[in-house]
């Protein structure tokens, strides 16, 4: 890619793209505004992808897939990991997986020691401890940005609320967010929704496998209305069980705060209904959710929510990603069997990850 280049760029601070050029002078990027006209070039820019749902412990379980694969070889430069790491397995992460990834990492430590390594992570409950994993999240505080818990019929079986309590404790005496998985009920959301405060986040938000989430009109049920007024992050989180195209349809025909576009990439979501970042956004846009509002989701967002506050810096870029919506059908599938064909997609082209521009090998 020769410099200078026009791009047509991301502006957090308006939520909008812009005429502008990329630009690198001494290895320092920066974006020049040009105008605010109609687009002048395909290649967009914006800042690095952030992926607020993964699981990159890798080698591990049934969850753990590989972090660059999903991460700046196909445009993202921040992983999440949702939980797949706990207290007693934090160690060997950064022992043997960390110096193995090139992308950028965050870790929602699991609640249970263990982490998530198959489906009922709460078998051992005597393990759960809030004071342990608060204690643990301070002595990371560069890598860990908060607390997972799963709630949801799937993990959750005699346990009830309990995961959640402690979680909500350890997020609490540690001063992260939590994110919450739901999924199937019970549990129910009006059950939950007082354990959560502002900034935490809810994912799996779209799942076609719990009932209480949202209205049959597709307006928020009166428990998750309660939890975004209170400033609650919401999250696709689609994986392999839980998105689905007719709630999430319904739900964006009606007002919504900007949610945040986890793809919850692991083992088996890796392979078929998300396979990548570009993938998921694909299907997102291709749903009618504006561009600008989708790279909210992947940027600006997951940045606010993960205290990032330089993430989306224009002067210098220290973390960007170059993409352009090619024409492309393909038929896609939700988690629930229902299929939908879109005539675009999202590609990504280039990252600056850390500073240094790097080519994907699919552009
Ligand atoms: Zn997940």
């Amino acid at each position: 890619m020769n410099m200078p280049v026009k791009v047509r760029y991301y502006d957090s601070k308006t939520n909008s793209f812009r005429n502008g050029i990329l630009t690198n002078e001494d290895s320092h990027f920066r974006v020049i505004f040009t105008n605010d006209g109609p687009a002048e070039t395909d290649l967009f820019l914006s800042p690095g992808w952030i992926d607020m749902h993964t699981h990159i412990l890798d080698g591990f379980g049934l969850f753990g897939t590989e972090a660059d694969r999903i991460g700046w070889k196909t445009g993202v430069c921040l992983v999440a990991d949702a939980g797949t790491v706990g207290e007693y397995t934090l160690a060997g992460y950064m022992k043997y997986v960390a110096p193995t990834i090139e992308t950028n990492v965050k870790l929602f430590l699991c609640i249970s020691p263990i982490g998530v390594i198959f489906h009922h992570d709460y078998n051992a409950m005597q393990y759960l401890d809030a004071d342990r994993c608060a204690a643990c999240i301070l002595k990371h505080p560069d890598l860990i940005a908060g607390v997972k818990v799963r709630m949801g019929s799937e993990t959750i079986r005699h346990e009830g609320l309990k995961p959640l309590q402690l979680a909500s404790q350890a997020a609490r005496k540690a001063g992260v967010p939590m994110m919450v998985h739901i999924g199937g009920n019970p549990p129910a959301l009006k059950d939950m929704e007082p354990f959560f405060e502002k900034g935490d986040i809810i994912t799996h938000v779209f799942n076609g496998r719990g009932h209480d989430a949202w209205n049959p009109d597709g307006t928020p049920s009166a428990p998750l209305q309660k939890l975004i007024d209170r400033g609650v992050w919401l999250d696709i989180g689609h994986g392999s069980s839980s998105f689905d195209f007719e709630v999430f349809e319904r739900a964006i025909r009606h007002p919504l705060p900007r949610y945040l576009m986890g793809t919850d990439l692991h083992q088996s979501s890796v392979k078929k209904l998300v396979r990548n970042m570009n993938v998921m956004l694909t299907k997102i846009y291709g749903c009618g959710v504006p561009l600008e509002n989708i790279i909210y989701g992947v940027t600006a967002g997951p940045a606010d929510a993960l205290g990032l506050t330089e993430w989306c810096n224009m002067d210098p870029i220290v973390q960007a990603t170059l993409f352009r919506i090619i024409d492309h059908t393909e038929e896609y599938e939700d988690c629930q069997g229902n299929r939908r064909t879109f005539t675009k997609s999202i590609q990504a082209e280039a990252v600056i990850l850390n500073g240094v521009l790097r080519r994907l090998a699919n552009s």
